[in-house]
């Protein structure tokens, strides 16, 4: 760790809790110092010290183009000079609701927000206005932004309620939540037959990036489908991450299932603060102003994240850019499985579209059990030798990996090649 970074990070645990604004960006799990950016173009980053690196988080999902994409900066130069926010409505915001209403044909409408919880956080008290129910479903290990409701780890024994996972969080409040093993489908099953006409909503992330990456088996989410369309409950896929990562139209795209509320961000912001939920027709008339659910925002449809959105929409419409995106992953993920396997190191790893898991276990886990399984020690010491020699991945084992449209060959072989060598002393 550097001098600058050190002293920033001492300086910064005396004014601001743990010295970050969001857990994840401590490097609590794999120890040591947080690194303190000060400039990213492209692939790469730089910190306060002038050392540069590759980036795989790409600010945890947001930056499918890259940092400082040339013509997202320049929309955003652009729109700030006709005034930062009106509190009122814009022409642009009309027009990425019309482009999200027609990527994601399971939206039909939308509402903008400025972060991923409370996009999870509206969905949910939306699915219960509109059914009039309380309880809901999630998955273990899935994340869904810090909602009260939604921060709740499984109780002891199969069916029963939630606890907090957070202290803050009433037990009442976590009472309504159940939550299941990610890819059980009779856990899903017997919970619907005993619970299904109390249960307002099921919450998903199809495919899961919050406890590494694990992928949906194939009858997982349909099954959900099925069961929440004969019960009247809601399915909400929460595409925070997932949406225009794993491909243009999406996880819901990917696997052929239609949520009817689906969550989105990151992506969708283009490394500005926004984010939307949207979905059935009948069910988001239930919000405020023309229905009963209220929800709101003074910085909702933010002229300025909405610019940078509709500009990285419009890029990642172009021909080709997931099959390039998604061959890139994939010469991140095999050329790392080869040379593990080489060097005898216990490790897989998988891409979906532009996002990755690395995995220090013999198989690919599928749940969180599976996932908790991975060694963890290893992992850490590949993280902080990798960082040394100017990668950096995301600081924890159990977070899902990022590529961008300017991470290509060269950033990719640079990565193998610092790989091989940490691999054969591991
Ligand atoms: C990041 C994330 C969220 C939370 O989004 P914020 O913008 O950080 O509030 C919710 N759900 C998923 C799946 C996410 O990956």
């Amino acid at each position: 760790m550097t001098s600058r970074n050190r002293q920033l990070f001492e300086q910064s645990q005396k004014v601001i809790p743990g010295g970050v604004n969001s857990p994840v960006r401590a490097f609590k799990s794999v120890g040591g110092n947080p690194v303190f950016f000060q400039r990213g173009q492209g692939a790469h980053v730089w910190d306060v010290d002038g050392k540069s690196y590759i980036d795989y988080v790409g600010s945890w999902g947001p930056l499918i183009l890259g940092h400082a994409h040339p013509e997202v900066i320049k929309t955003v130069q652009k729109t700030s000079e006709n005034g930062l926010t009106f509190g009122a409505p814009t022409e642009a915001e009309l027009e990425i609701a019309e482009l999200i209403c027609k990527l994601i044909p399971s939206i039909e409408q939308v509402r903008l927000v400025s972060s991923g919880t409370e996009a999870g956080m509206s969905a949910i008290r939306l699915a219960r206005g509109f059914t009039g129910r309380n309880k809901i479903i999630k998955f273990e290990g899935c994340y869904h932004g810090h909602d009260d409701s939604l921060l709740v780890k499984a109780g002891s024994g199969a069916l029963t309620f939630g606890n907090p996972s957070s202290a803050g969080v009433p037990q009442e409040t976590a009472g309504h939540t159940i939550v299941l093993d990610y890819n059980d489908v009779n856990g899903v099953e017997a919970t619907f037959k005993q619970y299904g006409s109390e249960i307002a909503a099921v919450i998903v992330e199809p495919v899961a990036g919050n406890m590494n990456l694990i992928a949906p088996k194939t009858d997982f989410l349909k099954t959900l489908r099925t069961l929440c369309t004969h019960h009247g409950s809601v399915l909400i896929f929460d595409e925070v991450m997932t949406g225009f990562r794993v491909g243009l139209d999406c996880a819901q795209g990917l696997y052929q299932v239609q949520p009817d509320l689906t969550t989105l961000g990151k992506v969708i912001g283009g490394g500005m603060p926004m984010a939307a939920f949207g979905g059935r027709r009948d069910i988001m008339q239930c919000l405020a102003p023309v229905g009963a659910v209220y929800q709101a925002g003074t910085l909702s449809g933010n002229p300025v994240a909405v610019a940078a959105g509709l500009t990285t929409l419009r890029l990642i419409q172009e021909t080709g850019f997931y099959d390039n995106l998604a061959n890139t992953t994939r010469q991140l993920t095999e050329g790392l499985t080869a040379s593990a396997k080489k060097h005898g190191v216990n490790f897989c790893a998988q891409s979906i579209g532009g996002m990755f898991g690395l995995y220090f276990s013999k198989n690919i886990p599928a749940s969180f059990s599976e996932v908790m399984g991975c060694d963890k020690d290893a992992f850490n010491r590949f993280f902080h030798a990798m960082l040394d020699r100017g990668i950096y991945f995301a600081p924890s084992a159990f977070e899902a990996g990022f590529v961008s449209s300017t991470h290509g060959s060269t950033e990719i072989n640079t990565t193998l090649a610092a790989a091989e060598n940490i691999f054969a002393t591991l």
